[in-house]
C-alpha cells in the first residue's frame, strides 16, 4: 500500500538515549478522547526556569537562522501519483525521527530537576492523563519519552502505519496524524522555552529552526495543526514571525525557482 513507507526500507530504532518507559496510559488510537497532554494554563509564577522577556528565539540573528532559504510550500508539495495519507505518513515518519534525535542530544540538559515540569510558555504547563483520568504535573524528560515512545509505537503497529502493499489506511488515521502533530508540537515548543540556549551552544540553530518551520508548514498546509495548539505557547510568537518573514506562506520564491 505505502509506496513512500515501503521505500523507507525498515522501521527506524529509537536513538534516544535514556532507556525506554512505558506510558501509564499508553493511549490507543481509539482511546483519543482521553489524549495525554490536556493544556493546563496556571495563573501562579512562571515555571519556566529562564527569566521572562524577549526569548532568544525571537532576537536576531536566530530567529532567521535557518538551513532553508524562503518558503517551504515547494518541498511540502504532495508528489504526483502518492497518496495523500501516505505523503502525512512519510512526512511525520521524518519529523518523529528528526526531532528525536535533537531530543537526544538535549537529554543531558533536559532532566528531573532542570525540567520538573512540561513547560512550553512563561504560564504553561502541560499535563498527562494518567489511567484515572486525572491531569498530572510530569517533569518535562518522562512527558516527552511518554510522547516518543507513544508515537513510536504507533509507527511500528502495521495496522496504523501500513508499510505492506495489501493493507490500507484506517478511516480513524487522520485523528490519529493530527494528534501525533500536537504532540510533537509540544515537544518542538518545550525545546524552545527551555533548551534554546543549548541549541545555540550547539550551533544546531539553523537546523532546528528549519526543521520546526517545515513541521509548522507541512502541519497548516495538511490541516494537522491548528491554531488552538498554539494558545499559550512561548514560541507561538516566533509562529507569527515567521509568517510575516513569508516562511510558512509562501511569499518567498525559493531560490530553486517555480512557482510556489
Ligand atoms: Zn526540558
Amino acid at each position: 500500500m505505502s509506496n513512500f513507507l515501503r521505500g523507507l526500507g525498515g522501521r527506524n530504532p529509537r536513538q534516544q538515549p535514556q532507556p525506554a518507559r512505558r506510558s501509564p496510559t499508553t493511549p490507543s488510537s481509539a482511546q483519543f478522547a482521553d489524549m495525554p497532554g490536556q493544556l493546563q494554563q496556571y495563573g501562579a509564577a512562571p515555571s519556566s526556569p529562564h527569566s521572562p522577556g524577549k526569548p532568544l528565539y525571537m532576537c536576531q540573528p536566530f530567529v532567521k537562522a535557518a538551513l532553508v532559504k524562503g518558503s517551504f510550500k515547494t518541498i511540502i508539495m504532495q508528489p504526483k501519483y502518492s497518496e495523500r495519507m501516505e505523503w502525512i505518513a512519510v512526512n511525520i515518519f521524518d519529523f518523529f525521527n528528526n526531532l528525536n534525535l535533537f531530543y537526544g542530544v538535549l537529554t543531558e540538559c533536559c532532566t528531573t530537576a532542570t525540567c520538573p515540569t512540561m513547560s512550553a510558555g512563561p504560564m504553561l504547563d502541560y499535563t498527562w492523563v494518567d489511567h484515572n483520568k486525572r491531569q498530572i504535573r510530569l517533569p518535562a524528560p518522562t512527558y516527552i519519552d511518554y510522547v516518543m515512545t507513544w508515537v513510536q509505537n504507533l509507527l511500528d503497529d502495521e495496522s496504523t502505519f501500513p508499510t505492506k502493499a495489501a493493507r490500507d489506511f484506517t478511516p480513524n488515521f487522520p485523528n490519529t496524524t493530527r494528534h501525533v502533530f500536537k504532540q510533537l508540537l509540544r515537544v518542538f515548543a518545550h525545546i524552545y522555552h527551555a533548551h534554546y540556549p543549548a541549541l545555540l551552544h550547539l550551533h544546531s540553530e539553523g537546523h532546528f529552526n528549519s526543521l520546526f518551520a517545515h513541521f509548522l508548514a507541512f502541519g497548516f498546509e495538511y490541516q494537522q495543526l491548528d491554531v488552538r495548539d498554539f494558545k499559550g505557547v512561548g514560541v507561538a510568537a516566533l509562529v507569527d514571525k515567521w509568517r510575516e518573514m513569508g516562511v510558512l506562506d509562501g511569499q518567498i520564491v525559493p531560490s530553486t525557482g517555480g512557482p510556489v
